[in-house]
């Protein structure tokens, strides 16, 4: 794990990556403290990932910032009421047998069109 001016950072982190311009991305929103970009493999018409910038491995670390994980809901509803109907799923897949594959904490925002119960 390496540290930069901008805060933690993974230099084998997908998302890190994305975050510094490395990979490309689909942005849809950015600011200070998130950003959001277009899940790579949709499973819904609206599929867009909220990743905060600084590395953390998942959801229980983030909690640790309350007001960034508040953020990261905020800006999870305004995207869905931009993209969508606004209603929406917002989901974070915590560890391996849970379907967690980028340890970089991100959240699902699944919208538009009516959203099937268990689906992701
Ligand atoms: P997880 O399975 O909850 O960790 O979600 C990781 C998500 O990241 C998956 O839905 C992938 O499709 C998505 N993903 C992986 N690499 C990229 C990328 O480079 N751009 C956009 N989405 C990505």
């Amino acid at each position: 794990m390496g540290e930069t001016a901008t805060g933690r950072r993974d230099p084998d982190c997908v998302f890190c990556k994305i975050l510094a311009g490395e990979i490309p991305s689909d942005r849809v929103y950015e600011d200070e403290t998130v950003i959001a970009f277009k899940d790579l493999s949709p499973k819904a018409p609206v599929h867009v990932l909220v990743v905060p910038r600084e590395h953390r491995r998942d959801v229980r670390e983030l909690a640790e910032q309350p007001e960034l994980l508040a953020h990261v809901a905020t800006v999870a509803g305004d995207i869905a009421s931009h993209q969508g109907s606004g209603d929406f799923r917002l989901l974070f897949n915590t560890g391996p047998s849970a379907g967690q594959t980028v340890f970089h904490v991100h959240a699902h925002v699944l919208a538009g069109g009516t959203l099937a119960e268990g689906e992701m």
